[in-house]
């Protein structure tokens, strides 16, 4: 029997095939996708995960390299990038 405290659906439920039969095994669950700080989008080619796995990845899988990258979605950056502009243009 499995621990109390691994019965919640607190962790998610792999399956694995054992010389016994089929087991449970208990994995944490990958956290919510990252969103856009400005319009809410799910940002797309950010890395997510459990932090011990991110960080086995190199730093270009992690997040874009553009400015703003895993803050705000391609399109926001765009318009943050032009609003500055146009600030320091008119001053
Ligand atoms: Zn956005």
């Amino acid at each position: 029997m499995t621990s109390p405290g691994l019965r919640s659906r607190t962790f998610r439920r792999v399956f694995v095939k054992a010389p016994g039969g089929v087991r449970i095994h208990y994995r944490k669950r990958k956290p919510q996708k990252l969103t856009c700080k400005s319009c809410g989008d799910v940002l797309k080619g950010v890395a997510h995960g459990i932090a011990s796995q991110i960080k086995k990845l190199s730093k270009s899988q992690r997040v874009p390299s553009r400015k703003y990258g895993g803050h705000l979605c391609s399109k926001c950056s765009r318009k943050e990038l032009v609003k500055r502009a146009e600030m320091m243009r008119n001053g």
